[in-house]
């Protein structure tokens, strides 16, 4: 039997000798420690567990739930988003809830483009905004981040023949894997471009409760008119430890919204309705206060490993949100060979930067979602194994 075409044009697996390293090294007996994944390593708070038990034995919830996500999670997440960003919301046209963010980029995509569209995809960056647009049979463009360009990228070089084709151009600050951070100046730039060249600007807001060194990040809805031509989606996987709960939303332009919601009920049927209760409790509960004790916990990580890195000679900009620390490969390797070096002199994983689009390449991520003890760890193993260079 063989698969549709689409899916050889999907990347090849990138992790494949990597993975083969790690399971060497711990088929060996060696404590293996990853820093490779970005996943909260802290549970989800407790009165959110206690919403969910709740909500589950409610025989009501047990049916199909609202596709487009319940009135009242809706309503809460435009509420939400007037408390936080001071950005007003029609919760019923301008609000969609997802099963994930994931899942909403990635059915967003399917919505917009196809064959003889192109995606504007800045790298590196978070894969599913490449493989979808592939998928979909879109062409895509990439906008290379670097760190000349402050992981911004640069709109006007996008060819002229490119840009009569664009259908979306996706963002994400703060920003995986980079850490860097978005202005609302940066935001104000990209509406009026995506305004002037009639692009659907796909803002994804992943980490917006995380700051350090009292940073907050904005949402590109500020900016003055953006609902024209912008939506933006909003997870709580990241900012309440809730990555495994699957809930998110959709918010801004309403055409977005509406072909989201278009697609969502022709191929899912929504998210459990007492998750959406649980996570309408996250965000009415003064969740301030959680997001500042996980902050402090995160910056306390990404000031262990800058400091490490410090010591071996890597210096890098504290970055002021996400959890990752975003580093050039010591000794001018590449970003595989730096990677299979630390696993096999350190038994330490960090994630391969050009994992994440070619830019990345010569760079590595490390993800602060570890245990402090444990980070500690591994930061004096991989100086220590950095010595030995
Ligand atoms: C983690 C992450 C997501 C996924 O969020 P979910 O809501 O859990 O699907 C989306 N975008 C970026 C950039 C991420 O890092």
């Amino acid at each position: 039997m063989k698969l549709a075409a689409r899916m050889e044009q999907l990347p090849p697996y990138l992790f494949l000798e990597l993975d083969r390293i790690i399971e060497q090294q711990q088929a060996q007996g060696y404590d293996v420690i990853n820093l490779g994944i970005g996943d909260p390593d802290q549970p989800t708070p407790q009165h959110i567990i206690q919403a969910l038990q709740l909500a589950a034995s409610r025989p009501q919830n047990h049916r199909y739930p609202n596709y487009l996500g319940s009135p009242s999670f809706r309503r809460v997440v435009s509420e939400w988003y007037n408390q936080r960003f001071k950005v007003v919301l029609d919760p019923l046209n301008e609000t969609v809830g997802l099963i994930g963010s994931k899942e909403g980029i990635a059915h967003l995509t399917w919505a917009m483009a196809g064959p003889g569209d192109v995606v504007l995809v800045p790298e590196p960056s978070y894969p599913v905004y490449y493989t979808q647009a592939i998928l979909a049979g879109a062409d895509v463009h990439l906008l290379p981040l670097t760190r000349e360009n402050g992981f911004l990228p640069d709109l006007t070089q996008i060819p002229t023949d490119i840009l009569f084709r664009a259908k979306m151009l996706w963002i994400n600050y703060p920003n995986n894997p980079t850490g860097a951070v978005a202005s609302l100046d940066f935001y104000r730039g990209a509406v009026d471009f995506c305004r002037q060249h009639d692009i659907l600007l796909c803002s994804d807001l992943a980490y917006a409760e995380i700051g350090f060194d009292g940073y907050r990040a904005p949402s590109v809805l500020e900016v003055e008119g953006a609902k024209d031509v912008a939506v933006e989606f909003y997870s709580l996987s990241k900012p309440f430890n809730m990555t495994g709960w699957r809930v998110a939303a959709a918010v801004g332009n309403r055409l977005a919204v509406e072909a989201l919601g278009t697609m969502k009920s022709n191929l899912d049927s929504g998210v459990f309705t007492a998750v959406q209760e649980a996570a309408e409790t996250a965000l009415t509960t003064e969740p301030f206060p959680f997001f500042q004790k996980q902050n402090a916990l995160y910056q306390a990580r990404r000031d262990i490993v800058l400091n490490a890195l410090n010591r071996m000679n890597i210096e890098i900009p504290a970055p002021l949100s996400t959890f990752y620390i975003w580093f050039p490969t010591p000794g001018n390797m590449t970003s595989s060979e730096a990677s299979q070096f630390f696993v096999q002199e350190a038994n330490v994983v960090v994630a391969p930067g050009s994992s994440y689009g070619p830019s990345g390449e010569g760079w590595l991520r490390i993800s602060l979602t570890c245990p402090s003890e444990r980070l500690i760890e591994a930061m004096n193993r991989m100086e220590a194994a950095s010595k030995r260079l």
